[in-house]
């Protein structure tokens, strides 16, 4: 028998004063693409810019459904967009941020256990790690190198092959 440990650390910081500018820049875009979302229900408005390997920019917002489960996370609709428009390159940096209607987010969110998922597999699709920078309208910011990180013992496409 053995013991095995996973770690994973990530860089926090007090404000978006703190962070380089092109990293300030994509979440001022992921905070302003929140007004985008269409989130009638929860009134959780979510916001994900990527900067591509390209240097395009690719947004996405969580768009929900009066039949909820059809609802699309931000994350989501974010790498559909991007694997739609520019197939097969990769993703450096995605910036998350939200509001909740009648309050500032301030705090960072992370991505649901589907998106994580998601993110794991373009990741391994593109042969390339995904940068997050989490935050909300104002307040702390995390920084993760890898979305993957979030994912541990992932199941991956290796376990359908025969
Ligand atoms: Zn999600």
């Amino acid at each position: 028998m053995s013991k095995l440990e996973y770690r994973f650390s990530f860089t926090e910081y007090d404000s978006i004063d703190e962070l380089d500018p092109e990293d300030a820049w994509l979440l001022g875009e992921a905070r302003d693409i929140t007004k985008s979302a269409y989130a009638p229900y929860s009134q959780f408005l979510v916001g994900a810019v990527a900067k591509l390997a390209n240097g395009e920019i690719i947004a996405g917002t969580n768009q929900e459904n009066a039949s909820y489960p059809v609802g699309l996370c931000a994350e989501r609709a974010l790498l559909a967009s991007a694997a739609t428009v520019y197939p097969n390159v990769p993703i450096n940096t995605i910036a998350i941020s939200y509001q909740t209607i009648g309050s500032n987010g301030n705090h960072p969110i992370s991505p649901c256990g589907m998106c994580r998922q998601a993110l794991q597999e373009f990741e391994e699709r593109t042969n390339q790690s995904i940068r997050l920078i989490l935050g909300g309208l104002e307040g702390k910011i995390f920084i993760i190198d890898q979305a993957s990180q979030l994912l541990p013992l992932a199941f991956t496409g290796k376990e359908l092959k025969k």
